[in-house]
């Protein structure tokens, strides 16, 4: 989009310069000088007089013959020679030019030999030249029609509405240089043909004497400034002017007069009401026929929009980086060509690189900077150049950094987008989370130290009363037996949630150590089973195992993995009413995607599906249930027993053994849980070996 203002100014100057022109050759040669400057794709402009044209001409033939008074060409040839007959308009052409419309032709081959705008020989005459588009405005001023300014190319569809717009107003101007020369040296008449100009135009003109006196005010000017222009001709310009700017716009007028040019520039008007209002203003001259100046012209557009459009803008950008500023993190952007657009206090603080030499600078030139320093981490350099160039991906991680302490560094990068949904660029921000890791490592340390005391009593506790229910200790009547029976379920309880903390804080702080060996798929099942028959029995659950036949050992920890098997199985029955389903299913799988998963796989792998006819799990609880503590809210109305450490477990074992867990589930329907063990090697020597 060209910036308006140069529009303005571009069109000023080229009014101008038609305007001093002394006679009609220099008139059209301004007006096509103006036309080439501003629309260089145009290859030729024919301009063509017919003196006793009327607009209210309509033979009853419909012909009107033109001649033609100047031609440019941008090959050297004319496409007509000067003063040559030009039939070009036809009777409803005519019309159309006659109101004031322009004709316009955008591709030649479009048009047919019975076009009403365009008659044959033109067509002849335009294809031998090679013209295949065109613009014809009417040279006209007020009632009296001088010709025909013709603007042809050679490319087909060159014009956009707002260039023919243009060429209509410099066609305009131009005939009002060549009726000048019939007004003769009259001023009045330029001044008021200036005026006509701009008369219905959007914004204010006005134009004046040399003396500053108001000899014309368009219709936009009686609106900005709330009076009549019958109330303003012969007022001095002054009185529009605020104090503190007349003596710079009389600068302005006086200049533009003695330098015979335009001028732009901001300023401020008052209008009738005592309100100062911005403006933005394009002042020239104006002359008689014989180039004598007699006024000076000048066109405003209230700027007070724009102004205060870039205030609000301003004070967003104070906004923004005081947001940046006040951040604890560290944050640097990227714009789209990897350039740093910002830095903030803390990131210039944090790796002791100075915000000036890296704002305005490349990607590059960062990570030289981080590279030539040994403190820095090299991981800080791989980060940016990893990311930076990502347009999708938001990504996060951790390092350690060594200062004068280790210090751990917590990053995370994201692209930004626009309102409009543009990427704009690339954040990524630093945090220091020396502190917190050391906090987090001291309450792992602290709950595995009080789980490990806890557990040896509940150990002796839970071995001495079975001695009891042993009889070991003597007899004992029913009453004390059924409450040692509910020491001992509670002891098991307290026991297995001590085991699901001790293993959760072995996972977080990275202890668990895997133990593997090849094992059968059946047997790790089955050991599984033991721990939940007596509850699925109790509960009348029938209780299905299906095994595809001949599957690949698997290289596990047994112990482990009996561990996520039984608890899998556990929480099916324990969500299942009395008298439902289980089923455990497992079988290879070789290609993904599974039906069951968008999860990507390590494949070859065995599948293990627990499937129940329990209670099921609400969509909204589905993504949270493999969290820690984690329970969805019916059970917990319910109050089924439960810490929701259990799935937390499930998933860490069965990553930590390559592979993946998954749900799927319909309230009141059921459940199935998926997990996968990969195959090493592929799995397929892996047939026969030992079993667990
Ligand atoms: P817990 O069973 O001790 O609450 P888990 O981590 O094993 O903890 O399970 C978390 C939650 O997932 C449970 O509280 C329950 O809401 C839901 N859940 C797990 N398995 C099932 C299942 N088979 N059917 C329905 N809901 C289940």
């Amino acid at each position: 989009m060209p910036d308006p203002y140069d529009l303005i100014e571009q069109l000023a100057n080229a009014a101008h310069r038609i305007a001093v022109s002394t006679d009609t050759t220099a008139v059209l040669q301004a007006t096509f000088d103006a036309i080439t400057n501003y629309a260089p794709q145009i290859d030729c402009i024919v301009a063509a007089g017919a003196e006793s044209a009327k607009s209210d001409t309509t033979d009853a033939d419909h012909v009107i013959h033109w001649t033609v008074s100047a031609v440019w060409d941008r090959q050297t040839e004319p496409a007509l020679a000067s003063g040559s007959a030009f039939d070009l308009l036809q009777g409803s052409l005519l019309d159309s030019l006659a109101r004031g419309e322009p004709l316009v032709i955008t591709a030649l081959a479009e048009t047919t030999n019975d076009d009403p705008k365009i008659d044959e020989d033109t067509r002849r005459r335009l294809a031998e030249k090679g013209l295949v588009s065109l613009v014809v405005v009417a040279l006209n001023v007020h009632d009296q029609w001088l010709g025909l300014l013709l603007i042809g190319c050679r490319q087909p569809h060159s014009f956009e509405a707002s260039e023919i717009r243009l060429y209509q107003l410099l066609a305009d101007q131009a005939a009002l240089g060549l009726v000048r020369h019939r007004l003769a040296q009259n001023a009045a008449a330029v001044i008021k043909a200036a005026a006509d100009m701009f008369h219905d135009v959007g914004d204010c003109m006005i134009t004046t004497d040399l003396n500053r006196i108001i000899t014309s005010f368009n219709a936009a000017a009686e609106i900005r400034y709330d009076v009549t222009a019958t109330q303003m001709i012969g007022k001095p310009i002054s009185v529009l002017i605020p104090p503190h700017c007349r003596a710079e716009n009389e600068l302005w007028s006086q200049l533009a007069v003695q330098q015979n040019r335009a001028l732009r520039g901001e300023t401020e008007r008052i209008d009738k009401h005592r309100q100062i209002f911005p403006v933005y203003m394009v002042v020239w001259p104006l002359h008689n026929g014989t180039g004598r100046p007699v006024g000076v012209a000048e066109f405003t557009i209230d700027n007070s929009a724009h102004l205060h459009i870039q205030t609000v803008l301003q004070d967003e950008r104070d906004l923004y980086e005081a947001i940046l500023e006040s951040s604890p993190e560290a944050i640097v952007m990227f714009n789209m060509t990897q350039q740093v657009t910002a830095a903030n206090l803390q990131f210039e603080s944090f790796f002791q690189l100075s915000r000036y030499k890296l704002v305005q600078h490349t990607l590059d030139e960062l990570i030289q900077q981080i590279r030539q320093r040994e403190d820095l981490p090299a991981d800080l350099a791989n980060i940016l150049l990893t990311f930076v160039g990502d347009m999708y991906q938001s990504a996060a991680g951790d390092f350690e950094m060594l200062t004068n302490v280790r210090r751990v560094l917590v990053w995370y990068s994201t692209p930004v987008y626009a309102n409009s949904g543009v990427q704009v660029g690339r954040l990524f921000a630093f945090r220091d989370a020396t502190q917190e890791r050391a906090v987090d490592h001291m309450k792992t340390d602290f709950v595995s130290l009080v789980s490990h005391e806890l557990n040896t009593p509940l150990t002796s506790i839970r071995g001495f009363t079975d001695l009891i229910l042993d009889g070991d200790a003597g007899g004992i009547s029913g009453t004390v037996r059924e409450y040692l029976k509910v020491i001992k379920f509670n002891t098991d309880r307290l026991i297995a949630l001590i085991n699901d903390v001790l293993d959760i804080t072995r996972i977080e702080a990275g202890r668990l150590v895997l133990h593997r060996d090849l094992y059968e798929v059946q047997s790790l099942i089955d050991k599984a089973l033991l721990s939940v028959l007596a509850v699925t029995s109790t509960h009348q659950q029938q209780l299905q195992v299906t095994v595809a036949p001949d599957l690949p050992l698997v290289w596990v920890d047994q112990h482990r993995m009996i561990q996520v098997i039984a608890n899998l199985l556990g929480n099916a029955s324990k969500y299942t009413n009395s008298g439902g389903s289980i089923t455990v299913e497992a079988r290879m799988v070789i290609d993904s995607p599974l039906p069951e998963t968008s999860t990507v796989l390590l494949l070859p792998a065995i599948l293990i599906g627990i499937h129940d006819t329990g209670i099921g799990i609400a969509p909204k609880d589905l993504s949270l249930l493999f969290t820690r503590f984690y329970r969805a809210e019916q059970v917990t109305l319910q109050q089924v027993a439960g810490t929701g450490l259990g799935l937390a477990i499930v998933k860490s074992f069965v990553e930590l053994h390559g592979g993946q867990v998954w749900v799927q589930s319909e309230l009141g329907l059921g459940s199935s849980f998926y997990f996968t063990i990969p195959l090493v090697g592929g799995g397929h020597d892996l047939h026969s070996g030992r079993g667990g």
